[in-house]
């Protein structure tokens, strides 16, 4: 390791986030070390993110730093997961002081809000990429897969889809748009909230969860493809800001990315469980938006029967 590297990770990555009790060994050594807590299971998983690919190159270290934890947050919340700790290999084109700082502090911040500690990582000169690596623990045998729906289960989406969809737009200049939306669909874009709070939610009710990265329409048929069973969705229960053209609306749910909402299946037995929560969260509604059925994947819009098994799905990264 170089001399600037070394320099770079003391000043900028040495001491960030949360302190966990369970953390033995952090940044600092060859490896850490971690203690999984007695009755509970370690959870673990991995996102990057590329300029270019997943952020546009005029995008803020910030909102850079916000949303390579966001992604992996989401994925600890479709788990049904508590966030503990992470590592973080970046790939810098250069070392900017100025860039690294706003990057590091932005990380912090989020990482606090979340008792996320970063334990380390990796720092590597490229075209800037960032890849974490997300670890949290759930009590045994508690976390949710997207393996257990089952047909006749309700089918749920917290939130409302398709507004990064639109931030992405008007990011790229081909949309004039009212200010307040203008706001919540780029805030939606650029500093997406992973759905933790569904945590409690999911693990007593969920019978299959995942979070919305891909779009709607990709990210579900995951579920189904694991599940194996097939879904009825109703074209005019998917949340859409109403702000959002009403010809885009049923594009940009289905098959806008980046939402990072949790789409879930729960069995229709806890119908009022769905109804207490959306009482009790009402910054984080569940909407059904239709149901589990033995086969077929399609789409109820007024009156007639799409046929979404045959329609193409969410981004793919080799198209
Ligand atoms: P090694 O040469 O043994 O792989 P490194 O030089 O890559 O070690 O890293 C030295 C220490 O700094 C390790 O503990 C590593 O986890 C940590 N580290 C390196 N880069 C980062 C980073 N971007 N963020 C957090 N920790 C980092
Ligand atoms: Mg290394």
């Amino acid at each position: 390791m170089s001399r600037d590297e070394f320099s770079i990770i003391q000043r900028f990555f040495g001491a960030l986030g949360a302190p966990r009790k369970h953390t033995r060994l952090a940044v600092g050594d060859d490896a850490a070390v971690l203690e999984v807590p007695a009755g509970r299971q370690l959870v673990v998983s991995t996102d990057t993110v590329i300029c270019g690919v997943h952020f546009l190159p005029d995008t803020s270290a910030a909102d850079i730093a916000w949303k390579a934890l966001a992604v992996n947050l989401s994925d600890m919340a479709a788990m049904a997961a508590q966030p503990a700790w992470f590592l973080l290999s970046i790939n810098l084109p250069e070392q900017n002081d100025t860039w690294l700082r706003e990057f590091s502090m932005a990380l912090d911040q989020v990482a606090k809000r979340h008792h996320l500690e970063l334990i380390g990582g990796d720092t590597c000169r490229g075209e800037l990429s960032i890849t974490m690596q997300i670890m949290g623990t759930v009590p045994t045998d508690k976390y949710v897969t997207r393996a257990g729906a089952k047909p006749g289960d309700m089918i749920l989406v917290s939130g409302e889809l398709g507004n990064a969809a639109q931030g992405l737009k008007y990011l790229q200049g081909r949309k004039a748009a009212p200010e307040a939306l203008r706001e919540q669909c780029i805030d939606a874009l650029l500093r997406p909230q992973p759905r933790l709070e569904l945590r409690p939610f999911l693990r007593d009710y969920a019978s299959a969860a995942i979070d919305v990265s891909d779009g709607l329409q990709a990210d579900l048929a995951h579920i189904l493809n694991a599940s194996n069973c097939g879904a009825c969705l109703q074209a005019d229960k998917l949340p859409v800001n109403s702000n959002i053209a009403a010809e885009e609306a049923l594009e940009f749910a289905l098959r806008g990315g980046d939402d990072y909402e949790i789409c879930c299946c729960v069995d229709s037995h806890f119908e009022a469980e769905v109804e207490l929560w959306n009482q009790q969260n009402p910054d984080c509604q569940l909407s059904r938006i239709g149901e589990v059925t033995p086969s077929g994947y399609s789409l109820e819009s007024g009156g007639s029967l799409i046929d979404l098994s045959s329609l193409p799905g969410g981004y793919r990264h080799f198209d």
